[in-house]
């Protein structure tokens, strides 16, 4: 078990508005800075220059750090959402993890605005090498994707792993990202990270191992869970996703062991705002001339 204690889990909850926080009150923002990724999940089309689409992996661009910190700072001076940003994540269009930028852009902000909560997302591949680097930034809370808890599954899920600089397919590629998933949750747990994980269910592929990955990431240590249903693209383009009959019904069988994160919008990469208010980015630079 994690020796993340209870109680402060849940004060470090209250505090981030998609971790169980206002999403009224609080408002957040992701940085697009990390387009690099280490693997290729078949349900994913990451998009730029995409400004109608509203999913994760889409941002109209990427920003390099210095940038990053200067949406921030119009951010806070913004009539509607200056005086509620509380969050700055970084949640793709690729894996943060495997760009260094991520690093950099979160030193800025917290430089800058040491009161800032970081959020990160990521599919955990690099998370246990990078993970005493994430706390000592201080990252708040952190989002693990994990889409299978065996590799036979995986390997339908994921189309390649690139691992310092080998790519390795099928279940051999699956069972390392599953590997370094799982010890990740734990190691971030016990550092005293929120830790989330995010689930997309994808109907007939992956959905008879759900409720066992929302058993084994609460033993390691997860105190949040988020299941996503598949939207039909990539490889899984042909796939009826699921009702939301199906996917109320398995929100609440997870919830018994795990509480759920409803209310998550799947915001784009670029999201800026209160969560569902959105603020016009490309009118927000405009304005700063
Ligand atoms: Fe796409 Fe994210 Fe999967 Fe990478 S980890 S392939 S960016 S969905
Ligand atoms: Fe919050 Fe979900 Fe949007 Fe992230 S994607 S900012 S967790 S609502």
């Amino acid at each position: 078990m994690s020796k993340s204690c209870p109680m402060m889990a849940m004060k470090k909850q209250s505090e981030h508005p998609c971790f169980g926080g206002d999403h009224g009150k609080a408002g957040r923002v992701h940085l697009p800075v990390a387009p690099g990724c280490n693997i290729k999940c078949g349900f994913c089309e990451r998009k730029f220059d995409c400004a109608n689409e509203s999913r994760p992996g889409v941002t109209s661009r990427v920003l390099k750090p210095a940038e990053a910190l200067e949406r921030v700072r119009l951010l806070l001076r913004h009539p509607k959402v200056g005086d509620k940003l509380r969050v700055v994540g970084i949640a793709g269009p690729g894996d943060p993890l495997a760009n260094e930028r991520t690093f950099e852009t979160f030193r800025l902000v917290k430089e800058a605005y040491p009161d800032m909560m970081l959020c990160l997302s990521t599919n955990g591949l690099l998370l246990p090498e990078r993970i005493d680097e994430i706390a000592a930034l201080d990252v708040h809370s952190l989002t693990v994707t994990i889409n299978a808890l065996t590799a036979e599954t995986g390997a339908k899920v994921y189309e390649w792993v690139r691992y310092r600089g080998e790519v390795l397919r099928g279940e051999q590629g699956a069972a390392l990202l599953l590997e370094k998933q799982l010890a990740g949750v734990e190691a971030a747990a016990a550092r005293g990270l929120l830790v989330k994980v995010n689930h997309v269910y994808i109907p007939g592929v992956n959905d008879h191992e759900t409720l066992d990955l929302a058993v084994k990431v609460r033993n390691l240590g997860a105190t949040m869970m988020n299941i996503i249903p598949v939207i039909p693209i990539g490889l899984f383009k042909d796939i009826a996703p699921p009702s939301d009959a199906v996917m109320e019904m398995v929100r609440n069988q997870a919830e018994l062991i795990l509480s759920q994160a409803r209310h998550c919008r799947q915001c784009r990469a670029d999201a800026a705002g209160l969560v569902g208010q959105d603020i016009d980015l490309a009118e927000l630079h405009a304005q700063a001339g």
